[in-house]
């Protein structure tokens, strides 16, 4: 089996396409002798972006998806980047233009634009009206003295093109609303419809995976490779399977975007998502496993993904599941893992990390709750926030008000000063103070976090403290004392 992955470079690799990639890949990969190919379609130098090639090999590999043909590393079929087969593509037009299945076309933009608006007008479809299919040599002789450069338009032929999509199932168009489409522009340059028959047919590709953006370009294929067989013969060009895979929507169901988060994989890896979760999130799109069970290991998918059993309808993109996928993985990891993992994360922040053993205590205090590494972030944020108590909000304030916040918080400081700094130490303070005062419970747990912390909720109490250090939780539950309660201690 021999599929291919034909990404244009003209930005990142968004989800879309690398979910395109990884069913192409997990096709090839169910298969001793299946191959992977990717070719790099980069005819439209409008938008072609030489970084973005970089980006996709990048993408890819970081991925775990290796191919085994390629404009990197070559193959049998080289080359495997279109602008480097501009000479294929001049040899199998003029195949086509030799035996009638092509012609040139001298109409200039604005003339079809014309004729266009008037079909529109006169309720025809706007389709190309055929005027240079009848020109006699002379006429293009003489219209090319005048410096017109002509496309080349592949002849549509009558009925209807027919084929069985692997996914969307029996599909058929009409061809009298299909215009001669351009085959070759007037640079000599190959369209999408054209070029990607052309590379498909010599790198014998069986199946064709890609998304169903390019269903309505399938039946303009079609044509050529049955043109193509009728001149080399029937024996020689084999069309090859389709499997159209549906879009990816956003949670609004609106085309998924970067408005919607991070959808390509290079923003996903910079957040903190590992590759085997992204991986494994986007081959579950549209489609589950018989057993339920959502992690899966690429062998598992390797075995399990069938192309045929995918949905017909759009996926939509759940970031909370990813989310969770990501976080059983991130579990997977040592703790020593997890710490190289989100290291960089903090890195960024700026924060003093000076004291390494320290900061790898908290990592550790949060590590199951982190659900992409970007988040550690937000985790250790109360470690290094400023104890600022004019930031105490209504809610924080509301809890210090508690007619037994005040004692619970000087009697704190009182019994913690010859604590043992331990978290039998500590505990067994906070648990004197429940005794003797009758407290209990939230309204002993919570004045305490608010009075270190500046907040509601967080990880576990004593090791947070424990973290802090004596010296610093008694400055600040003396700050707390002394500027809310009014209340000196020494
Ligand atoms: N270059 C096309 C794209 O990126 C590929 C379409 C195809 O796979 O045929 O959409």
């Amino acid at each position: 089996m021999r599929v291919r992955f034909a990404p244009s470079p003209t930005g990142d690799l968004h989800f879309g396409n690398a979910r395109t990639a990884i069913l192409n890949w997990i096709v090839a990969r169910k298969t001793e002798d299946g191959k992977f190919i990717l070719r790099i379609e980069d005819t439209d130098k409008d938008r072609n972006d030489p970084e973005a090639e970089k980006g996709i090999y990048e993408a890819l590999k970081w991925l775990g998806i290796d191919w085994d043909e390629g404009p990197d590393i070559g193959g049998p079929f080289h080359p495997y980047r279109q602008s480097e087969s501009f000479d294929i593509y001049q040899k199998y037009a003029s195949l086509l233009k030799e035996n009638g299945f092509a012609y040139e076309c001298f109409c200039t933009e604005e003339e079809l634009e014309k004729r266009k608006k008037k079909a529109l007008e006169e309720g025809r479809p706007p389709i190309y009206d055929r005027k240079c299919l009848y020109l006699s040599e002379e006429e293009k002789q003489k219209l090319r003295e005048q410096g017109r450069k002509p496309v080349l338009r592949f002849f549509v032929r009558e009925g209807e093109v027919r084929f069985n999509d692997k996914i969307k199932g029996d599909v058929v168009f009409e061809t009298k609303n299909i215009s001669d489409f351009i085959i070759l522009r007037s640079d000599g340059s190959p369209t999408y419809n054209f070029a990607v028959v052309i590379d498909d047919f010599r790198m014998k590709i069986d199946l064709v995976i890609r998304g169903d953006d390019h269903l309505a370009n399938t039946p303009k294929q079609i044509l050529v490779y049955e043109a193509l067989s009728k001149i080399l013969g029937e024996d020689k060009v084999k069309i090859p399977e389709f499997a159209h895979i549906p879009m990816i929507l956003g949670p609004d169901r609106s085309k998924l975007s970067k408005r919607h988060g991070a959808v390509s994989v290079k923003r996903a890896k910079e957040k903190g998502y590992l590759p085997e979760a992204l991986f494994n999130y986007l081959s579950l799109l549209g489609w589950s496993s018989p057993t339920g069970e959502e992690i899966l290991s690429k062998e598992r998918l390797i075995k399990e993904v069938e192309i045929d059993r995918i949905s017909s309808a759009a996926a939509v993109f759940d970031f909370t599941k990813l989310n969770w996928i990501n976080q059983e993985y991130l579990k997977k990891l040592s703790d020593r893992e997890f710490i190289e993992f989100v290291w960089p994360f903090l890195e960024k922040t700026g924060w003093d990390l000076s004291d390494r053993k320290k900061v790898e205590k908290m990592i550790l205090l949060v590590r199951d709750g982190v659900s992409f590494g970007e988040e550690i972030v937000k985790y250790l944020e109360v470690f290094f926030k400023e104890f600022d108590i004019t930031q105490l909000n209504d809610k924080l304030k509301e809890v210090l008000d508690w007619e037994s916040s005040k004692i619970v918080i000087e009697e704190f400081y009182k019994k913690l000063k010859d604590a043992e700094w331990t978290k039998e130490g500590v505990f067994a303070k906070i648990k004197e103070i429940q005794k003797e005062n009758k407290i209990k419970g939230k309204f002993l747990y919570m004045p305490i976090r608010v009075a270190t912390t500046l907040e509601e909720h967080g990880p576990d109490l004593v090791e947070v403290i424990l973290i802090f250090g004596k010296d610093e939780i008694l400055k600040r539950l003396k700050i707390i004392l002394k500027e809310y309660y009014k209340i000196e201690v020494d």
